[in-house]
């Protein structure tokens, strides 16, 4: 018989061991959670002989109880987990892009808890609409005539593409056809929205004549895209929003600009770099602006266009929006987000996303020297953890790669090499997600929240007494 062949007739029979867990591993466990824990167990050692990467198994029942009791308990627990976010990246798409400060949250709680005039106008006792909620709030922030809000920015421009273009050509520049990560690339949801794609120009140069010799009697749209995480330089040129409004004027077509990020906020006074903000644009005179609601805004998940009134209007008409409509938990954070913005100050403290992005870099040094205080600072905490300057990132849309002076705790691997240090990190209760460096652990504290310090002091601690043991 061959090896394999022992192995899996040696894995134990799933009723038998259900019958004879642990009773502490599963008090409070309803049987589906504790059955399917051990099923897919048993399974996944099963493909695992197959696939010939397990060659002994786990030895009588002590030890395979201690495996099933760590099965049963993950299968127990939340899936969605909060982590500590110590990468420095601010809007980390991974780990849920932007965060919502305490109004925001007590409006999501609201929402959830009671009902709501969602749908219901209150001066008229008859149906309204969802959108009515921010549409006036967005307009005064953008200085739009009009706006809608769907699932994300994605869907924004698919929704506007469909409605503007489809079935007819929509031109683009070659520069702007990119690919902004997770599957969304410009060319294919302008085939999914039913829009006929004309490039134009080259990759590192555009011109206006280049969208005017591409203008045909089956043009529909000028779009011009963000090209976000993606950065031509040298000999490079671009024509402006100004342009392409001119020009559509010229031709009586729209223009469309995705504008990925979408700030409404110039940050270049905190050294981030110059972008456009979503004011500007529309000022420009771009027909129908799109942008992230959980990018530089720092809002939750959603997709926003503003812009003229009758081409809103036209994207609001199609049935393509229902399938797209966000729900009263978007609607609620981001009237709640929003309102922020109507006092700048009020915003740079109240949206988690523009305060830790504008935060300075000695405050953020002062938190690490308060982490090394409370550690008692003693001669052997400075041997395995060190306050070192680094560089965050700004993370998510416009400016992924753009660096913000920072500092972090540089923590030592010990001979267990840093990727084992990684590993324990992010296996913890609360996970700890840094960035390996070198060989050594960087723990960027920009985005270490003043909630989170408590918990990292723990676990610092923890960390410091694995290495004194060692
Ligand atoms: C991020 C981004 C998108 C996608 O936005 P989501 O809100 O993630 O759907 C689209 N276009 C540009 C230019 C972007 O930067």
């Amino acid at each position: 018989m061959s090896d394999k062949k022992i192995l899996l007739r040696q894995l134990p029979k799933i009723d038998l061991v259900v019958d004879d867990l642990n009773p502490e591993d599963i008090s409070g466990v309803p049987p589906a959670i504790y059955k399917s824990a051990v099923r897919k167990t048993i399974e996944s050692f099963r493909r695992g002989i197959l696939a010939g990467k397990i060659s002994r198994l786990p030895q009588g029942k002590e030890e395979w109880n201690v495996i099933f009791s760590a099965a049963i308990d993950k299968k127990n627990s939340p899936n969605l987990q909060r982590v500590l976010n110590g990468t420095g990246v601010v809007i980390h798409t991974n780990l849920g892009r932007s965060l919502l400060g305490q109004d925001t949250i007590q409006s999501l709680q609201v929402a959830g808890a009671h009902y709501t005039n969602l749908e219901f106008d209150l001066e008229t006792g008859k149906r309204g609409s969802r959108y009515g909620l921010v549409e006036e709030i967005i307009c005064d922030l953008t200085g739009a005539e009009a706006a809608l809000v769907v699932n994300n920015n994605a869907a924004a421009v698919l929704l506007a593409l469909n409605t503007l273009a489809s079935g007819k050509e929509t031109i683009v520049s070659r520069g702007q056809l990119v690919e902004i990560g997770g599957s969304f690339r410009i060319p294919d949801i302008m085939t999914r929205s039913g829009a006929i794609l004309v490039e134009v120009g080259a990759t590192n140069r555009t011109h206006l004549f280049d969208y005017e010799n591409g203008i045909s009697e089956e043009t529909a749209l000028l779009l011009k895209v963000h090209t976000s995480n993606f950065r031509v330089i040298g000999f490079t040129s671009e024509v402006s929003a100004a342009e392409l409004v001119a020009l559509g004027k010229e031709h009586d077509l729209p223009v469309m600009e995705d504008l990925g990020s979408g700030s409404l906020v110039d940050l270049s006074p905190w050294g981030l770099p110059k972008e456009p903000t979503v004011q500007e644009i529309v000022k420009a005179g771009v027909d129908v602006v799109t942008f992230s609601g959980d990018k530089l805004l720092g809002g939750p998940q959603a997709g926003l266009l503003v812009g003229k009134r009758d081409i809103i209007n036209r994207i609001k008409k199609n049935p393509m929006n229902r399938a797209l409509r966000i729900d009263k938990f978007t609607l609620a954070s981001l009237e709640s987000v929003l309102r922020n913005y109507y006092d700048l100050e009020k915003a740079l403290d109240q949206v988690p996303t523009l305060a830790l992005l504008t935060v300075s870099p000695e405050i953020i040094k002062k938190k690490g020297q308060k982490i090394l205080r409370r550690l008692g600072g003693a001669g052997e905490v400075k041997e395995w953890i060190q306050l070192l300057p680094t560089v965050s990132k700004v993370g998510g849309g416009a400016m992924p790669e753009h660096g913000l002076a920072s500092w972090s705790l540089v923590l030592q691997p010990g001979q267990d090499g840093a990727s084992e240090l990684e590993r324990w990190l992010r296996t913890l209760p609360v996970p700890l997600i840094g960035r390996i460096e070198e060989e050594k652990m960087v723990l960027d504290l920009r985005t270490i929240l003043d909630d989170d310090l408590p918990l990292l002091l723990e676990i610092l601690q923890r960390y410091l007494e694995r290495k004194q043991a060692t």
